[in-house]
């Protein structure tokens, strides 16, 4: 298998400019060939204009023809084999195990959706039936479903090059939904992104479908970004990534004539509460556990915990050091490219420097540059200091976190209701604790879109019951996940006909309701068929 260095448009390599990138190894520095060429305006709205033209084409499919085009691009990521595995090791630093097991995950997510589809009942069909006699007005005959927004850009993320990438979470949900994709690959990792666009190119030939409904852009430039996001054509986009970026794009998005959504996932503390009795009784086993989840996958995770809050006392320092030694343990680690490590040694300095907080630990190796090695760390302040220092808000990307030591339960609670939105919040407690911890859990409920209760926040399920979203600036969209079944809801729009004839509908709202569907008839969910 070799890498031509060109995006892909409806099918067709592309390259419009001159001007090129490359994919450097993060764990030597070595420049990685080929060169990858730069995405024009051209290409955008080449790509953009497949897209729509697919639409026509691609929304009208059946959901058991969407399904097993996801089933085809999954075995076609297969099929790619080992080579994909040390391409995608070789441009993040991650470690071929752990590319093994996202690639599960990718390979899960498409599958996932495919079952989705062929049950069917995501469309939300809802019919009222007419009620010609009813006075003093008729009531006419409504029926509504979910339908495709249309093309939709992804930014392919840097931290998942295979599961939140080219074929990752955002565009499986949005084929899913009948929407035609065009991403923008992660300038780290092109050479992982051109052979899994390959593989959903020949999926879509391989089930005759108009090429347009993908393609993969190329390039490193934000103005290019920016196109993409404010050509007329795109209808919605899926990012994971930055606040700085995220931000960029939905200024971008709404300064738009016609403003779309922008579904971005941000930055999140995922700050964890541990609660007197749990302190008590397992303060080892929390901080051995914390570690783990501030310092797998070198921190570069989402739901990382960047905040620890508890409470003052001889429990509490027993946590602390066992948490101190435990850091120290950690050797550093390669993170996925050098801005990453640049931003994370910014963001560490500013933390040192905040007045009021202490440096805790640090791993007892020094990092190495030429490797873009974080080493892990962890600081300690007070919840005083935590209120007036807003920086403290600031995520940090990589393996470090801050204890935060309260005077009391209310003073965690008061905590709790100054956060900013996070994707997570974790509380560790005994049934005791949580007979007092009402008022903490419920500020909790109102800043994150997963409680976790006794565990860690890193570790995100892929199915149906599962949110990682949350208030602003976790996400763009509290109301929407980025993981399992439901991100496929943010593709799609609801769309009523009144007083449709039966052959005039979509399949999913007509009579016989062929497929089983679970739909909302007069108010009452059932599978039947009307008229039954
Ligand atoms: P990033 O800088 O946000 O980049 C992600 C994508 O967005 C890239 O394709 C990038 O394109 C584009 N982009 C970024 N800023 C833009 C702007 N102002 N205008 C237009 N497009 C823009 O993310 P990253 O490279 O993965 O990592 C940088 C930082 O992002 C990390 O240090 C971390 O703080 C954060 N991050 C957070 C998460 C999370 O899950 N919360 C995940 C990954 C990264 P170009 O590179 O071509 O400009």
């Amino acid at each position: 298998m070799s890498l031509h260095g060109k995006s892909f448009i409806a099918g067709v390599p592309v390259v419009s400019g001159t001007d090129t990138f490359y994919a450097f190894d993060p764990r030597t520095g070595e420049k990685l060939e080929p060169a990858f060429g730069e995405s024009r305006s051209e290409d955008v709205n080449a790509a953009l204009q497949s897209a729509e033209a697919a639409f026509e084409v691609f929304r009208k499919t059946s959901a058991t023809e969407r399904a097993t085009f996801l089933e085809r691009i999954a075995e076609e990521i297969l099929a790619l084999g080992d080579p994909l595995l040390q391409r995608a090791s070789a441009e993040s630093g991650l470690p071929q195990d752990r590319l093994i097991g996202e690639r599960g995950r990718t390979v899960g997510q498409l599958r996932l959706f495919a079952e989705v589809l062929r049950e069917g009942s995501w469309c939300d069909a809802r019919i009222d039936v007419a009620l010609p006699e009813r006075t003093p007005l008729p009531r006419p005959d409504l029926r509504r479903m979910l339908l495709p927004l249309g093309p939709v850009t992804v930014f392919g993320a840097s931290n998942f090059p295979l599961a939140f990438s080219v074929a990752g979470g955002d565009t499986a949900s949005a084929l899913a939904a009948g929407c035609p994709v065009v991403v923008k690959g992660h300038p780290a990792h092109p050479g992982t992104s051109e052979w899994v666009a390959g593989a959903v190119n020949r999926a879509a030939a391989a089930c005759g479908l108009p090429a347009g409904v993908f393609s993969l852009l190329q390039g490193s430039r934000p103005e290019f970004a920016i196109a993409l996001v404010k050509h007329p054509l795109t209808q919605a986009v899926g990012f994971t990534g930055s606040h700085r970026g995220g931000r960029a794009l939905l200024e971008a998005a709404n300064s738009r004539p016609q403003p779309i959504p922008v579904f971005a996932e941000m930055s999140s503390l995922n700050p964890i509460f541990l609660l007197p009795g749990a302190l008590r009784q397992k303060s080892q086993e929390i901080a051995a556990g914390l570690k783990v989840s501030v310092t797998a996958g070198v921190g570069q995770f989402c739901t990382k915990p960047g905040l620890v809050f508890g409470i003052g006392g001889p429990d509490w320092d027993a946590f602390t050091e066992a948490f101190q030694s435990a850091i120290r343990s950690v050797a550093p680690g390669t993170m996925l490219h050098r801005g990453i490590r640049e931003q994370y040694c910014q963001s560490a300095a500013r933390t040192s420097q905040t007045p009021g907080v202490a440096l805790l630990a640090q791993s007892d190796s020094e990092a190495e540059e030429t490797s873009t090695q974080a080493r892990p760390l962890a600081w300690k302040t007070s919840a005083q200091t935590f209120f007036g220092q807003p920086t403290l808000q600031e995520e940090i990307f990589g393996p470090a976190t801050v204890l935060i030591e309260a005077c009391d339960l209310g003073e965690l609670r008061l905590a709790a209701s100054k956060l900013s939105g996070q994707l997570t919040a974790t509380v560790h407690g005994t049934p005791e604790d949580l007979a007092d911890a009402g008022p903490l859990l419920e500020a909790l409920e109102r800043v994150a879109g997963r409680l976790i209760l006794n565990g860690f926040p890193t570790g995100v399920e892929v199915s149906p019951a599962m949110h990682h979203g949350g208030p602003y600036p976790a996400t763009t969209d509290s109301r929407f996940t980025a993981v399992g079944t439901a991100a496929i809801q943010r593709w799609a729009r609801p769309v009523c006909f009144q007083n449709f004839p039966e052959t005039a509908l979509p399949v999913e709202l007509r009579n016989g309701n062929p497929a089983g569907l679970m739909r909302t008839v007069n108010g009452k969910l059932t599978r039947d068929a009307l008229g039954q």
